[in-house]
């Protein structure tokens, strides 16, 4: 049986008497995840009471506005959910203020560019390809249609000392030159501590808000095993399922009171209508959870386990980007072991094998974004089923062979059964 918790096992018969279709593909996707290693960087696994609080009868209620401030009646326990939800917020990242409402990462973004500029303003951001998130100025997303993105480069020459890190000189050049509204930092694919002070010195200096989308570090931060960025950003944006472990969801955060303001108005009722009050009970579990002693060591877990596997795969034959990884996610060149094998081919065999990941453009890539040169890879839903340094090994062993099979139908199938024992031996969470 797929479902280790009983809950979960229990919940799937009851839909399977109303609607066997769907129940089964739920079934089917709780045996996916259990039999194999996920290693999108931006997954995680929730703990089963994360799970529950979010499909509970929290999803029953309209509670558009604000603790104390509603529009429609009944929201007593409401009220005090939320405001458990920000208190902890405030509490897990060291800051004042935190709207808890957003959707999801993009639409806290959305929220936070509807309250520090006006369309047709201009910001600055990472060149996109090389690690930012589509929220951060992509052409046909709302932050390429209704501003004006302007982008900054990482270090591209080889004999540079930063090779394939931000180029913070050429950011402020970037800045003094567009002179955006707001400078934001913070991506998607980028393996490497940001340092927000600098990013804060080049936002005063020419007379940008520093907004930090740390969707991707965001659990990292909390539990202190990356650089926050408060006291640095005016305006911090995140969501809350990555390294952070919560429900699918997003989160603003700021220190300043006028700030707030405005961004408890952008997001409600500027981008949003009522708020996903199940969403929010589950991500006060998860803020709870985030506080406790037990988190940090997981935070720890998942760099050690990033450098362990970066390491492994360099010791054979495979570029990592930048050299290496200082948070949870390594990008992989995958040219210097074989010229012909692209991103999309290598995420193919990799998922044949049980090994989940996603084929992720490497810096100055020459090949499209279907095809790509490299994959992406992360720590976080490993470490939280309690894989450790050894386990990265025998996992970087399994993607060399793989990788080396030409896509080997036979290899796939016995690196398979190899995955799914290990799996056996560290079962889901939830
Ligand atoms: C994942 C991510 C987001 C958006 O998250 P969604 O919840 O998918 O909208 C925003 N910014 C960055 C940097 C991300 O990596």
């Amino acid at each position: 049986m797929s479902h280790t918790d009983p809950i979960a096992a229990k919940v799937n018969e009851l839909i399977r008497a109303q609607d066997p279709e769907i129940a089964g593909l739920m079934a089917s996707e709780a045996e996916r995840q259990a039999f194999t290693l996920e290693l999108i960087a931006s997954e995680n696994h929730v703990s089963r009471a994360v799970m529950h609080a979010m499909g509970s009868c929290l999803t029953n209620k309209y509670a558009e506005g604000y603790p104390g401030a509603r529009y429609y009646g009944g929201c007593e326990f409401h009220d005090r959910v939320e405001t458990i939800a920000i208190e902890r917020a405030k509490q897990l990242f060291g800051c004042k203020f935190a709207n808890v409402q957003p959707h999801s990462g993009a639409q806290a973004n959305m929220g936070a560019f509807m309250a520090t500029m006006s369309p047709g303003d201009t910001f600055a951001s990472l060149v996109l390809k090389d690690g930012g998130h589509l929220s951060h100025g992509m052409k046909i997303n709302f932050s390429g249609v209704f501003y004006r993105p302007v982008h900054y480069p990482l270090h591209y020459d080889r004999s540079h000392p930063e090779f394939e890190r931000i180029d913070y000189d050429a950011c402020e050049r970037v800045c003094t030159e567009h002179r955006p509204k707001v400078l934001l930092c913070g991506y998607s694919a980028y393996p490497r501590v940001i340092d927000f002070a600098r990013f804060r010195a080049i936002a005063d200096r020419c007379g940008a808000l520093l907004v930090a989308d740390i969707a991707h570090i965001a659990g990292l931060v909390a539990a202190g095993v990356h650089p926050s960025p408060f006291p640095h950003a005016h305006v911090v944006t995140t969501t809350t399922h990555k390294t952070l472990r919560g429900p699918r969801g997003g989160l603003i955060l700021t220190n300043d009171e006028e700030l707030a303001k405005k961004i408890n108005k952008a997001l409600f009722p500027g981008v949003q209508g009522g708020p996903l009050m199940h969403i929010i009970a589950a991500k006060a579990v998860a803020f709870g959870e985030a506080l406790r002693r037990e988190f940090r060591d997981y935070a720890g877990r998942v760099v050690a386990n990033a450098k362990a596997l970066a390491a492994a795969l360099a010791e054979r034959g495979y570029r990592i980007t930048s050299g290496g990884t200082d948070n949870h996610l390594m990008l992989v060149d995958l040219r210097p072991k074989n010229a012909d094998l692209t991103g999309q081919d290598a995420e193919d065999w990799l998922g044949r094998a049980g090994m989940v990941c996603n084929k992720n453009g490497i810096p100055e890539d020459p090949r499209p974004p279907k095809f790509t040169s490299g994959v992406r890879l992360g720590t976080p839903a490993v470490t939280t089923r309690g894989l450790g340094v050894a386990e990265m090994t025998r996992i970087a062993d399994w993607i060399d062979r793989v990788l080396t099979s030409g896509g080997s139908d036979g290899v796939a199938r016995q690196v398979r059964a190899e995955v799914r024992a290990l799996c056996e031996q560290f079962p889901m969470p939830g």
